[in-house]
């Protein structure tokens, strides 16, 4: 560090979805080891090990420092009027829905805003969807269907007041450390507290859970209808609540009753003992105070909104919701898939929590002033890559994503590319598996060079604030984006100097016309001035005159945002996924402890390459003894789409019939390992949400 005077600034980590504070002491130039940002709500100061790295991961290699067009280098103006003459062209040649967004839940709040603005109120198509689809979309489709928002009941205090934490599909050790980490030490401080950890494989989570189950892949949604089944049986229900608060009780029981023919029965589906499906019936029955955790492992389903429903429709039933220690709540992934979605990130969303509904599209039209505002929703992730392959859509525009790597049959996603017009990627990394794919590169600020917001799982709004110049001529989102609006004509209604002036639009937005019906909006924040953007200290939305100081937890008035204001529930007949045809082996995929998503930042830090340096696959040690696999082996993991090779490691976590391939290696950090060529179409019919834990493989010696 030079003698420069250093400057601290208080920021968000760019990482998961717990959202934590950074403190950054910076010159301007280079930074000093990060710190957790002790007043911060979500970690009162503490990072994991990714959080604690990130100064390690700022240096220029690899960025993408200035635009350029088939790889030659241009100017911002030339690269902008190409990007907009050619919307323009499309638009007068296809009509809009030849026009597509692809976006990212790492994007900040007012960057989605512009985005989602520009396609879905001017350019007149829906077709915005995001990568968030691949994380948490059904999770918000069980809540709108139970609540009639979405919205996340609880905050990461109930993690440490509840009496009894269900983590379902979640490695939150791994995922989400610090959110893990105050279980950990809530129950260190109330040995009498319970952990219990549903997921096929024991995992690093499992290490403080009194009861594990490792059901059958796919089975979740039999586990809570015998639940429900289970608490009806044993009067354990909280009739009042159900009275008073709820409809459609009498069907979801029914259907749970359907599916739940014994305990034996169900015990046979999970594939668990009958004691220990008991066992953790009888627990949560016994135990008001009960948090259940959700993430990826409910969500990456071809069924992810029922068992989003299926565990929401257990806490209706028994009133643990609203009050502190006992809601459903969904975790998200990636740092702004929250923000994403309040803005109407999602192309099945209009803007601000409104859909497509005549009504919703009547505000949202006169509040943009919008001249070709989207008549209905556009095309989910999957579909939207399927009509890119097809040659419907001729413009698209990816931003801060690399779906190449990503995507279901990612091979299938990198022909696609091919047969559309012109691919705009904006990244600040220029050496993705995307990149090398794109007509157009536009080089983006990275974090700790932009300013903006991020909203994590629990509802909490937090800044995240530059400490850096952005190298070269890398910028904001939100400029890029406004820059082409402007040469399609529309800079008064683009007329943003800072993120704070979209900021505060989209705050005004969320509350306009809204007639206090949905109580959830962002008028507190409205009109604040630039030193008070910069100053803005974490808040749970909403911000309004009723919670001035933000909400903690939802529903704890009884009152829920359906028509007439009673929490809906949702009737689920569980299925089992459908039978492996491609391979006589189960892949799941998922994070590993210490990467990010495609390594583009913590490929950066030597000493997050510590804990697993190379890509594997885990298999039970019999599985891999039958087709002649031993340890440390290469292995070749294959089915119709495609094959990787992997490191095999034999571990008895995971259940005879899986294999675990972690979702992050690209081309850049290993020659074959994009797991995400050999995963299949199948998604949630209510979300879109690929099933990204079911996937047929065979694996045989490299
Ligand atoms: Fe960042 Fe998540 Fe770790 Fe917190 S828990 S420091 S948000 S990666």
């Amino acid at each position: 560090m030079n003698n420069k005077a250093l400057t601290t600034t208080q920021t968000t980590c760019p990482y998961c979805g717990v959202g934590c504070g950074v403190d950054i002491n910076s010159d301007g130039s280079q930074v000093e080891p990060v710190s957790g940002t002790a007043a911060h709500p979500a970690n009162f100061g503490r990072l994991c090990v990714k959080g604690s790295s990130l100064h390690e991961t700022l240096s220029e290699e690899g960025r993408l420092l200035h635009p350029t067009l088939n790889g030659k280098r241009a100017s911002w103006d030339k690269t902008l009027s190409l990007i907009s003459d050619k919307i323009q062209q499309v638009l007068n040649t296809h009509g809009p829905e030849a026009i597509a967004f692809y976006g990212a839940g790492q994007m900040l709040t007012e960057d989605y805003y512009v985005a989602n603005k520009l396609m879905k109120g001017f350019i007149g198509s829906a077709n915005m969807d995001t990568n968030s689809r691949l994380c948490m979309a059904s999770a918000v489709v069980s809540h709108k269907r139970a609540f009639g928002a979405d919205i996340v009941a609880g905050c990461y205090e109930d993690l440490e007041l509840a009496d009894l934490v269900v983590l379902v599909g979640s490695n939150a050790a791994w995922a989400h450390p610090i959110a893990y980490q105050r279980i950990v030490a809530a129950k260190q401080q109330r040995p009498d507290m319970k952990v219990v950890v549903i997921d096929p494989r024991r995992t690093a989570t499992c290490d403080i859970a009194d009861i594990h189950l490792a059901i059958r892949p796919g089975s979740d949604g039999f586990l809570f209808a015998t639940l429900l089944a289970y608490l009806e049986e044993n009067d354990k229900l909280d009739q009042n609540f159900i009275v008073a608060n709820t409809q459609g009780f009498d069907e979801t029981l029914a259907a749970a009753r359907a599916a739940c023919i014994s305990l034996d029965h169900s015990a046979e589906l999970l594939d668990i003992s009958r004691d220990a499906l008991l066992s953790f019936l009888t627990l949560f029955a016994s135990t008001e105070k009960t948090v259940t955790v959700y993430s990826q492992g409910i969500n990456q389903s071809a069924t992810g909104s029922d068992k989003g429903n299926a565990i929401i429709n257990v806490h209706l039933a028994t009133g643990r919701i609203g009050k502190p220690g006992a809601c459903p709540f969904s975790i998200t992934g990636q740092p702004n898939a929250m923000g994403g979605r309040e803005v109407g990130g999602l192309a099945n969303q209009l803007a601000a929590h409104m859909d497509f509904a005549p009504s919703d599209r009547e505000r949202v039209r006169r509040f943009w002033g919008a001249p070709a505002l989207a008549e209905r929703p556009g095309m989910k992730a999957v579909e939207l890559f399927q009509a890119v392959r097809r040659g419907d859509i001729k413009f698209l525009w990816i931003m801060s994503t690399n779906p190449l790597v990503s995507m279901p049959d990612a091979d299938a996603v990198k022909d696609a590319l091919k047969h559309c017009e012109l691919v705009v990627l904006s990244d600040c990394m220029g050496n993705t598996d995307t990149a090398a794919a794109a007509h157009v590169l536009l080089p983006a600020a990275s974090w700790g060079e932009k300013n903006g917001t991020v909203t994590n799982s629990e509802r909490r709004i937090s800044r995240q604030r530059s400490f850096l110049q952005a190298p070269g001529e890398a910028m904001p989102d939100w400029w890029m984006l406004t820059q082409v609006a402007h040469r399609l004509g529309f800079a008064e209604q683009f007329d943003y100097q800072s993120p704070a002036d979209i900021f505060d639009e989209h705050c005004r937005l969320s509350a306009f016309e809204n007639n206090g019906k949905r109580d959830f909006d962002l008028s507190g924040l409205t009109g604040m001035s630039l030193a008070d953007y910069d100053a803005l200290a974490p808040v749970q939305w909403p911000v309004n005159a009723s919670y001035p100081a933000g909400r903690a937890r939802f529903f704890d008035d009884g009152r829920f945002f359906t028509a007439n204001g009673k929490a809906q529930f949702v009737a689920i007949s569980p299925e089992l996924p459908e039978q492996r045809q491609e391979g006589d082996l189960n892949m799941n995929t998922g994070r590993v402890r210490d990467h990010w998503h495609t390594m583009t930042r913590t490929g950066k830090a030597p000493r997050l390459a510590q804990h697993i340096s190379e890509p594997y696959a885990e298999i039970h040690p019999l599985d891999a003894a039958a087709r002649g696999i031993a340890e440390d082996q290469l292995v070749s993991v294959s089915n119709s789409r495609g094959a990787i090779t992997l490191r095999a490691r034999l571990s008895e976590n995971q259940r005879r019939g899986d294999i675990f391939v972690p979702m992050h290696w690209t081309s850049r950090y290993a020659s074959n390992a994009r797991m995400g060529k050999l995963i299949n179409e199948t998604r949630d019919p209510y979300s879109g949400q690929p099933e990204l834990k079911i996937t047929g493989v065979n694996a045989e010696p490299f």
